[in-house]
């Protein structure tokens, strides 16, 4: 497999190397604290900011968005909450502005978001049948004379407790009676806007995650994403690109977790004998090995050639999810009570690689999309040639 090193320029290796050094030097070291506290690792989460690391989504060219997503690997192995953080800031706030929005809404929150200055969080999840896939949205927009009044309730918002800015999806109703979608920026002071309490999750536990109620929100004209009601195409824009990035969390878990089983396995034990010498172990470690290698070589050629394409990316959420899944709770069985204790770090692996089959679209989800595709286009051959 060529990896991506290969095709990185020297400067984009250096940063990537010192990702690297940084999360093997200081991150391994704190993620076990942030895990059980939940709390917010604003000072790890700077040095990242400092090496502008936003920056690489502020371009088109492939090789940028490689960077950012080798870096979220990385991250991922070690720390896989950080990585939820910076990915969702990626995917969920700084796209979706660079993208879409005016110049007048990227000169106003643009540089704070990739700067760190500004946390954004995103909400389209409802209390609808997985909403990623197929909304349809209860959270609505009324055109007013001059602006829009927005009422709803958004759930399991990413980085919301924490957030300046939200990019609200809702429903557009125009005084027309035209109805369309549309992404809205709002502000976090602004009238009408409330933020819930922080939950308690299972996993990526240092991602604050919230639910927001909007009760009557009034907003001006500008607030809308792009001036434009071309809502589904921007969360489709969206939803690919964070799909993409939570495979490459999904495959940093399942490299990590490999990492720490093959550490234990290969220590010699009382009677000199090593657990990784047991045929059955290796084979089940050679299965995981090839699982995540094809799984990594897959993702890999789609942000290469086509990380718009929905239905590859749908693929290769559902695999690298699958393959998280797999490896983690393998390993925990393979390691034992060793592994079953939180000071093993084994079992955070096991609770991390949980919310890769759930955020940016349920594993369901994913399927759905694949298989629409066929349904959508009879004709087309779905096995290769
Ligand atoms: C930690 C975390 C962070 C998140 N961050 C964000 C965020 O920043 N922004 C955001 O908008 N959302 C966010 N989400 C929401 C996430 O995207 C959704 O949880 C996910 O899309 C699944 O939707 P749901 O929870 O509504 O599941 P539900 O719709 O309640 O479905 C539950 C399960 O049933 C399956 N299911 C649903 N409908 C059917 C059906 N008709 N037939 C068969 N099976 C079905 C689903 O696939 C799923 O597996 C986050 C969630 C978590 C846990």
């Amino acid at each position: 497999m060529k990896t991506f090193d290969e095709l990185f320029d020297t400067k984009k290796r250096a940063l990537i190397n010192q990702v690297v050094a940084y999360t093997n030097d200081k991150l391994t070291k704190e993620a076990k604290y942030f895990d059980e506290t939940g709390e917010f690792p604003q000072e790890f989460l700077s040095p990242l900011l400092e090496q502008n690391v936003f920056s690489f989504l502020l371009s088109n060219d492939k090789l940028d968005l490689a960077v950012f997503l080798e870096i979220i690997r990385i991250i991922s192995k070690k720390f896989a909450s950080l990585a939820s953080i910076l990915l969702t800031q990626g995917f969920y706030a700084i796209h979706p502005l660079n993208k879409f929005g005016t110049k007048e809404q990227k000169e106003k929150y643009l540089g704070e978001l990739v700067s760190g200055k500004k946390i954004g969080a995103f909400g389209l999840s409802e209390e609808s049948d997985d909403s990623h896939f197929n909304p349809e949205l209860k959270t609505i927009a009324w055109e007013t004379d001059d602006g829009w009044e927005i009422s709803g309730r958004k759930k399991y918002l990413s980085d919301a407790p924490i957030a300046d800015v939200f990019f609200i999806v809702a429903k557009v109703q125009r005084l027309n009676n035209s109805v369309d979608t549309g992404i809205f920026i709002i502000d976090r002071n602004q009238e009408g806007l409330v933020v819930n309490e922080p939950m308690n999750k299972m996993g990526v536990r240092s991602l604050p995650v919230a639910s927001v109620d909007l009760n009557k929100v009034k907003l001006d004209r500008n607030s809308l994403l792009g001036g434009v009601t071309k809502g589904s195409h921007q969360v489709k824009s969206v939803l690919n690109l964070m799909k993409l990035a939570v495979s490459l969390q999904a495959l940093g878990i399942s490299q990590g977790s490999f990492e720490k089983g093959m550490d234990y396995l290969c220590l010699v034990r009382k009677f000199g004998n090593r657990l990784i010498d047991n045929q059955d172990i290796q084979y089940k470690m050679a299965d995981l090995r090839a699982s995540i290698y094809s799984a990594e070589a897959f993702t890999r050629q789609i942000i290469l050639t086509d990380p718009q394409n929905t239905v590859d990316v749908a693929m290769a959420k559902l695999l690298t999810a699958n393959v998280a899944i797999e490896t983690t709770e393998t390993v925990i069985q393979l390691t034992g009570g060793y592994g079953y204790m939180k000071d093993s770090e084994i079992e955070r692996y096991v609770r991390d690689a949980k919310i890769t089959a759930i955020y940016g679209g349920s594993s369901r989800s994913q399927k759905e999309t694949i298989a629409k595709h066929w349904i959508d286009n009879r004709g087309e051959k779905y096995s290769g040639n």
